[in-house]
Order: structure tokens, then sequence, then C-alpha cells
């Protein structure tokens, strides 16, 4: 699942309420209390004897006994042989399953006779296999359906527990199965909302070790609300169309079948779907058979599925076109989306590239695709940015389609991101399944690292992996897992609705990190080689953490290299944060350095105490440099909190690097001493360090500062040099850093003495590399990436540091355009074109990008324009948008949310956005409550550049009232907002002195 940094889920939120049906829950236990002891291996009995039967029970009691004596033998030969039968990936896996329900068995209490209140499922019964049928009502939204689930009974029960949330459930059956199929007696049959779940309570106990099928029809509604089965529209040659599709993951299957909606309860799923035959459908499997029915009625049947979990199951009903490819191998890739886009080619970018990277995955894993088709829907609606349907994957328009000559370099970038995201998780999730949500980053971690490898393998000039991801990965998480709120990267989560919680960007963002470190402490074929015994070892199956480190583990052991992968990197996902290592040179003649290690934290004079104790196993890599020239590196396993080593030769004029390219996921200090040579360094001759090291050096100084480990200077001091600076990275990373200290100073006195003394440190870069050249029809591709991206970053600081030069061009190319009604501003630019023109230009200007943001139908475009608008300095204008924004559907529903966030960095606009949130909040909550993503963006974004006291105080004030719902990113936010304040107070000052006093060439 791919999610989105800016378009969100867009929900008008309408939960179908449904009543309880259990009559009594109290008299129901009480008068099922002693009929209810049904645990495996339990022999004891009440029996009555009677005086003739004597001899009878007696010798029953001795069978019974060599049954029972033999049972249990058998079935822990059973549990052990499972525990270790790691190779036989298609049994039902034991030691995983129980593993998966600890969590459920720690949580019993005196209800444990009654599994439907217990918030995981009982682990009775395991799904064999789901047929299932649905009829597809478009013209009152509707569907009906019938399931029948062959289940396997582990431990005899009495009852048949399932996931089951706002269907209507007609009519349930429960067959024994064998050599004659009969219809067992049922006692009663109720629904548990609390657990989403529908109960089946039996006459008599289910027997272990027997399979027994259910029946089920029911009724539900294609709802409008981007979850389990839902509906969407589009207007297409001035009509409008509706289709319908699922998004199950993580717990909405639910809500289109009853199921075992848990990821372990793997099983396969023969799946049909009755429609009308102006529609098609499509499933995760290819169509076997279509069969028309009564007048204008179709029915497809599709194969079967692999072993697989509820969540990756998928179908769709739309009268989409499509286009297809085949790769060498013979699967067939086709791109389905509306006609329109389908005829304009806007697939065919996708469509092309799937089809590299299919070959690309299969050539890295070792391991071939598993199914014989993969289709590409490219929905206009969807809450995340894509899902990874096995064999079906769905993705928002936005993140698929392109539009060659109107997208920008990064919009391609973006869609090319998300598609090879989705493409692994292919192998990453649809075959190899995490047990449970505690481990997501399993799964997201590997699809977010694997972006960065696939991109490079399809434009290997945009050194992805070991550049971009830096900054939009490393450096960003960096941020997030730097604040004392921040949670471990595997957290325990057992209800359905805290599910959704743990898709954040610790799980994405440092589940990416922490592999790419562990990839490059193992090197690339030993990693490979792991990755592929794990998938080998677990397809059509589920995994744990522990299960990947054993496979590393056992990698590394055949190279000969003998490290505890788990033990490392339980350190890494179980505790929080990160450290920051300090190296000092030693005054003694050894050339010893002292290395320590400490919790980073932004908050480094308040941090709690508790976390002084976090320590980590740490893979610090190391060099010695001079001006001319780098040593090899050499890796240092740094395990206690301080410790003392022999670095080869180091002379007085030699300066030590620690974090070779930044793979490790930790910052770097040093003492000021290496500080300055570094930077001395820099000045003269940047190219002896990596460009990896010198985005890394960059981001590492601004935040050590920030946090208070550094003086304010040693920041200013490096950006001298990026003069110097011929490379994007370093520039991007710069610039990402300055527009956060630009936001935490545009509202104070001395803001020019900052921003005219960043402008200097541009305007020769600026003026060198000038502006990209008119648009030219053709692919966006054929620009070099690191040229214009490095011109796109110096005229977007040069621009919002003051340049008149750049400003004088915004608002030339903007008069041109509207003067000739003729749009020839390189795409590449155009969100600084229109932002700059808006804020420096009347309000015609706006007017007219207004009118152009309606008129526009290509969607990068339409974003690009309806940011500009919040670019503002007239705050009449500001409000107007936030008003038509929140009141009108003028705006779309999944773009409030960024006109919001963006008129708060506008200094005109932050106390307005501000404001706005806070009265609009429970509009806002509503509309969006449900998602907590999506709350916690809006939340963060909003609150993250407010820096005075005041400000503070109104946060704290707000959040007593109305914070229930949203607490860990409130919490987040008061730390962030305490954090810029703090900055202030302790900081500012220092910060100005300097630049005050600072060299004017
Ligand atoms: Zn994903």
């Amino acid at each position: 699942m791919a999610l989105d940094n800016t378009r969100e889920k867009s929900l008008s939120f309408t939960p179908m309420v449904i009543e309880d049906t259990m009559r009594n829950g109290r008299g129901l236990s009480d008068q099922w209390a002693d009929t209810v002891v049904v645990r495996p291996r339990t022999t004891e009995r009440h029996i009555t004897v009677h005086k003739r039967l004597v001899l009878a029970f007696a010798i029953s009691i001795l069978t019974l006994i060599i049954v029972t004596v033999i049972a249990v033998l058998l079935s822990v030969k059973f549990e052990e042989c499972n525990a270790d039968s790691t190779t036989s990936a298609s049994h039902w896996n034991l030691t995983k399953f129980n593993q998966s329900r600890d969590a459920l068995f720690n949580h019993r209490g005196e209800d444990s006779f009654q599994p439907w209140r217990q918030l995981r499922l009982p682990g009775s019964l395991r799904p064999l296999q789901y047929d299932l049928h649905i009829t597809v009502f478009m013209d009152n939204f509707t569907f009906s359906g019938e399931v029948s689930i062959e289940l396997q009974c582990l431990n005899s029960t009495k009852y048949v527990v399932l996931h089951a949330d706002r269907l209507a459930v007609q009519k349930a059956v429960v067959y024994s199965e064998g050599k004659k199929t009969r219809a067992l007696k049922i006692h009663r049959q109720f629904r548990y909302p609390a657990n989403q779940v529908f109960v089946i309570a039996m006459h008599r106990e289910l027997e272990s070790q027997k399979n027994y099928k259910v029946n089920i029809t029911f009724q539900a509604h294609i709802e409008d609300e981007l979850l389990g089965f839902f509906r969407s529209s589009y207007v297409l040659y001035g009509e409008k169309r509706y289709l319908a599709v699922t998004q199950f993951s993580p717990t909405h299957a639910r809500k289109a079948f009853p199921c075992l909606d848990e990821p372990i309860y793997k099983a396969t799923f023969k799946i049909s779907i009755k429609h009308e035959s102006t529609y098609l459908s499509l499933s995760n499997m290819p169509v076997e058979a279509s069969i028309s029915e009564e007048d204008g009625w179709v029915t497809d049947y599709f194969s079967r599925t692999p072993r697989m979990s509820t969540y990756y199951l998928a179908w769709a009903v739309c009268n989409f076109t499509f286009k297809e490819t085949v790769t060498d191998s013979g699967i067939t890739i086709r791109l389905y989306a509306r006609p329109d886009a389908i005829q304009r080619g806007s697939g065919d970018y996708a469509l092309h590239i799937t089809k590299r990277l299919l070959g690309f995955y299969e050539d890295y894993f070792k391991v071939k695709y598993s199914l014989p088709k993969l289709d590409l829907l490219a929905v206009p609606k969807h809450p995340y940015a894509a899902m990874e349907n096995w064999g079906l994957s769905v993705f928002v328009e936005q993140k698929i389609l392109l539009d060659p000559g109107v997208s920008s370099i990064s919009y391609l970038m973006d869609v090319t991101m998300v598609i090879v995201h989705e493409i692994c998780h292919q192998w990453f999730g649809d075959l190899v399944t995490p047990v449970w949500w505690e481990d997501v980053w399993l799964k997201e971690g590997f699809a977010h690292f694997f972006e960065f490898l696939g991109a490079d393998f399809l434009f290997p000039d945009w050194h992805m992996e070991k550049q971009r991801f830096l900054t939009d990965v490393l450096h960003e998480v960096m941020l997030l897992d730097g604040l004392a709120s921040s949670h471990p990267i595997s957290q325990e989560v057992l209800k359905a609705t805290d599910i959704d919680r743990v898709f954040d960007w610790i799980a994405y963002k440092k589940g990416a990190a922490l592999i790419r470190m562990l990839a490059n402490v193992m090197g690339q074929p030993v990693f490979q080689m792991g990755l592929n015994d794990y998938l080998i070892t677990h397809m059509y199956g589920n995994a744990g953490r522990d299960d990947l480190w054993n496979k590393f583990s056992e990698a590394m052991q055949k190279e000969g290299r003998d490290i505890n992968i788990k033990e490392v990197m339980d350190l890494w996902t179980l505790q929080m944060g990160y450290p920051v290592v300090t190296i000092t040179k030693n005054d003694s003649v050894d050339n010893s350095v002292t290395i320590s290690q400490e919790h980073f934290i932004f908050d480094i004079k308040h941090s709690a105490p508790s976390n002084s104790s976090f320590q980590w196993q740490i893979p610090l890599t190391i060099s010695v440099g001079n001006s001319s020239h780098i040593s090899p590196e050499s890796i240092i396993w740094v395990s206690n909190r301080s410790e003392s080593h022999k670095i080869g030769s180091v002379d007085d004029g030699s300066w030590l690097l620690g974090n070779i390219n930044q793979t490790g996921y930790f910052r770097v200090n040093y003492d000021l001493r290496n500080w300055r040579l570094l930077i001395e360094q820099l000045m003269r001759n940047p190219e002896v360090i990596s460009v990896g090291n010198r985005a890394g050096l960059i981001d590492d100084v601004f935040n050590l500062a920030r946090a208070g480990y550094l003086p304010q200077n040693i920041p200013l001091e490096i950006v001298r040099y990026l003069s110097q600076e011929k490379e994007f990275l370093p520039w991007h990373a710069a610039s990402r850093v300055l527009y956060h200290l630009d936001k935490l100073l545009d509202r104070t006195e001395e803001y020019s003495i900052f921003s005219e003394y960043i402008l200097k440190q541009v305007a020769s870069m600026y003026h060198k590399l000038g502006w990209p050249t008119s648009a030219v029809n053709g692919s966006v591709a054929q620009a070099t990436y690191q040229t214009e991206e490095l011109r796109r970053e110096v005229i977007m600081l040069a621009c919002s540091f003051g340049s008149k030069h750049c400003h004088q061009q915004a608002i030339t190319l903007i008069s041109e355009w509207i003067s000739s009604n003729k749009n020839r501003i390189p795409p590449n630019v155009r969100d600084i074109v229109y932002c700059t023109g808006v804020s420096l230009m009347d309000e015609d200007v706006w007017e007219f990008i207004w009118m152009k943001f309606h008129s526009s139908t290509a969607i990068s475009e339409k974003k690009v324009l309806l940011e500009a608008l919040t670019c503002s300095d007239n705050t009449f204008l500001l409000n107007r948008l936030l008003n038509l924004s929140l009141s009108s559907d003028l705006v779309p529903d999944q773009d409030v949310i960024d006109v919001i966030i963006h008129v708060g960095r506008n200094p005109h606009g932050r106390h307005l956005a501000w404001k706005n949130f806070r009265e609009k909040w429970d509009i806002l909550n509503t509309r969006y409550g449900e998602a907590l993503f999506i709350n916690s963006k809006l939340i963060n974004g909003v609150t993250e550049f407010l820096n005075t006291e005041a400000e503070l105080n109104e946060l704290k004030d707000f959040i007593q009232t109305n914070g229930g719902g949203a607490a860990a990113a409130f919490a987040r936010a008061v730390e962030i907002v305490e954090a810029n304040v703090r900055w202030h107070s302790l900081f500012e000052e220092e910060f100005f002195q300097w630049l005050r006093k600072s060299p004017t060439s």
C-alpha cells in the first residue's frame, strides 16, 4: 500500500449502525457457562455411573486414556514437526499461528469462553477455501452474495466466529464434510458489532481435525466511502459514470463478505461476479468463463487464487477500457482506466515500466511472479495512492496516469515510485505476508526501499538509492523519529480500528532506512541471497521479523561472517528513535578517538530520563581524509555508551568522517575542530567527500544545532560552501533544512538579515545555471534529471529568499501567459513561477489562476494551480480560498487538507490557517476523522511552524477541549511547537548575533 504525501482520503463517512442482536449477553453466558468447556486435551468429564455399566465404563476409561495419550503424543509430535518445518511453506504453520495469537491469550480474562468478545479470532477454525458469488446492482448500489467457506477444525469448538461488518446476513448453514455431508443443528446466531464478528453457536461441538463447510447468504450496500466494496464516479463526455471497486486492507474484507479477516488465515478463493453486461468485472485472477444470464446480465467466473490473505482480495465492476502488453515469460499486463485516458495514451508509461519491473523483480528475487496476469486499475478516487491487491493493483489516477509534455519530472518520479512500490508488494506482501499488523513495516519498509532500487533500474542516471533516498527517506524520517513522542517501528495493535495507525511514516521510511543499513552491512549479494531464501521458505504463507533475521543470519554464516542479525536489529526495531554518534579525537599521540552514542532527541534539555538507557549496536563506517584524499572506509561496531578506538594515521590537518555515504540510520557529531576541518574541506574541494556525505553533513549539522548539540553558527558556516556545489543532492538537502529555518524565522524582525545571507550563498549558482527554456514537446524523461532538478532547486531558493531577478522572471512568464493565453512555462518550474507570481502580482493574477484551476483537465497541473493560490500575500484572498475549500465542492475533497496546510506555510496565512483549523475542527474531524493518517497529516501540517508562546498556549488549550480523538498526533504537535518556541528563546539571539557580524563577501 502506498501512502500519499499529498493526496489523501476523502471520506464522507456515514457509519451504518448495527444493533447488537444478542438479546442479553450476560444471560447467555450464564446459561452456557457449564456447557462450554471445550479445551483440547482436557480429559476431565462429569460422568454419572450406573452400576451395570461399571465394566463398560472401565473399558471406556481405559480406551479414553489410551486414545488421549496417543492424541497428546501425536499432537506434540505435530507441533514439533511444525516448529522447525520452516522449509514446508505450504503447511499450516502452527508456530506462527500461535505466535500471532499470543497477544490474544495474554488478554484472555474471565470471558474466555466467549470467543467473540476477544479482539482476535479464537483460532479453533482455519479456512481452507472460499467460494464466493457476488451479484452487483449498480442501479441502486447494493450487492448480494453467497459465500461457502471450507473450514478445518483445529480445536473442537461450539462456535464459528467470522468477521462480518455492515453485512445483512440472511441465512447461515453449517455442514459437516466427509462421507456424507449434512447440515448441522445451529443453536443460535448473532452479531457482535463491537468486534465486527458474526457468531454461529452450534448445538453440538465441531470436532477437532474434521472439516466443515459454512454457507452464508448476505446483502449489503456499495457505499460511497472508499472502504470495503465501494463506489465512485467520474464524468465521461459530459455524462456521469459509476464504478465499484474494493479496498480491503487492512480490515475491510469483512465489509464485503463474511470471512476470517486476519492476515494469518490464508486460503484459496474462487470468485464469481454477476453484473449487467454493460459493465465488465475484474478480480485477482483471470476470467475462466463468462456466462450470459437472463436479459442483459452476465456472470464472470474467475480462476481459483493461490493461498492468500483476505485483505489482498479485490474485485471491480466498471466500464473502463484497457491497453495490454505481455512479458517475455507470458504474463499479461493490462492497464484499465476511463476510456478517454486510455485513448490519450495516459496509461502507456505505467504499462511500459510495469513490464520491465516484473522482469527486474523476478531477476532480483529469483522467484517468478506467481499469477498468470497483472491488472493495473486507475480509479478516480481511492483512500491511498495505491493498493497492491494480488494481480489487481488499484491506483488513484494521479499516481499512475501521466500526460507527457504536461507533467513535471517530479510528477513522473512520483508515479514511477508508486508503481515500483506496488509491484514489489506482489512478492513482499502478497506472496509472503506479515503474520500480524505489528510488523507491517516488513512489507512496507521493503516496498519503500525497493522504490529506489527499482527506479535505479529504470533510470540509472537518477541514482535514487545512493542519493534521493537520503533526503526523501532518511532525513525525513529522522525528523519524526527524533521526537520523544515517536514510537518503535514494531508496535503492538489489537483492535481493528487501531490498525490504520500502524501505516505511518515510521513504518514506511524507518523500515526502508533500516533495511538499507542492513543491506549495506551485509553486502548486496548476501542480502539478495537472504531475501531469496526468505521468499522461497515462506511463499504462500506468513512470516514475522524473526524469520527474516534468521534468513539473513544464515546467509551471513554461509559467507563465514558470524553476526547475530536478530540481536542487532531488535535494538533498532523494538526501541524507538535512533542514536547520535559522537566522534572525538583524543589529545594523546596514539591516534585514538573516543566514540560515544546517545539517544538523539530534539528536546535535548528535557529528554526523558527513561530514554537515557537506550543503546544500539551501530555499524559505524569511518574514513580519514585530507585536502585531496580520503581513505577507504573501515567499519566499527559501536555497542557501548563510549568506546576508544585507534584509527590509522591522523595528522593535524586530517579530518574524520563517519557514516560513509550515509548508509546508517543515525547522526554523527564531531568535536568542533573536526567540524572546522570538514567545512574547510568543503569550501576548498568538496568532491573529496561523496555526494551522499555532503548532503548528510548538511542535514546533520542543521539538526544537531536545532536540537542544541552544536553552536548555531556551524550550520550557517557550512552553507557558505554551496557556491562550490555542482550536484543536486546537497542543494536539495540544504533547501529542506533552510526551508524549515525560514518558516521558523519568517515572522521575526531580523528576518531579512537571514534571507539576504542565504540569497548571497545562492546567487552565483543561480546566475550560472539560469532558467530552463520554454516547454518543448516530448517526453519529460528526456531532460537530464540531475541538471534539471539542480536548476529547479536553485531557482526555488532564489525566488523564495527574495532574488529580484528571479521575481522579475516569474512575473514576465506569468504576464506572457495571461496576454497570449498560451502557457509556455516549463513544467518543471511551474509551481515556483505560479506561486511567486501570485504572491507578488495583483488580485487579477489570483483570479486568473483560480479560473485556470477550474478549466484545467490535466491532473498534475490542477494541483500545482491550487497550491499557487495559497501563496498570496492578501489575507482577504487567502480567507476566501479557505472558505471556498471548506464550504463548497469547488475544491475536491482530497485537496482541502493541502489547501489548509499550504496556507499555514505562508507567513501571511499562518494565523488564518491555524484559526480556521480550530474553528472548523468539528467539520474536518467528521469528514476525515476515520482516517487517522489524514488527521495527523492535517494536525502536523497546520501546527508545524507555529513558534510563539501564544500559539503554543492556544494549541494546548485547544487540545484540552478537542484533542481526544487524535491524541498521538496532538502530542507530536505540542512537542514540535515546544521545540520551535525553545529554539527562539535559547538560540535565536546567538543565531542572529553571528549573522550580524558575518563577513559580507
Ligand atoms: Zn505499500
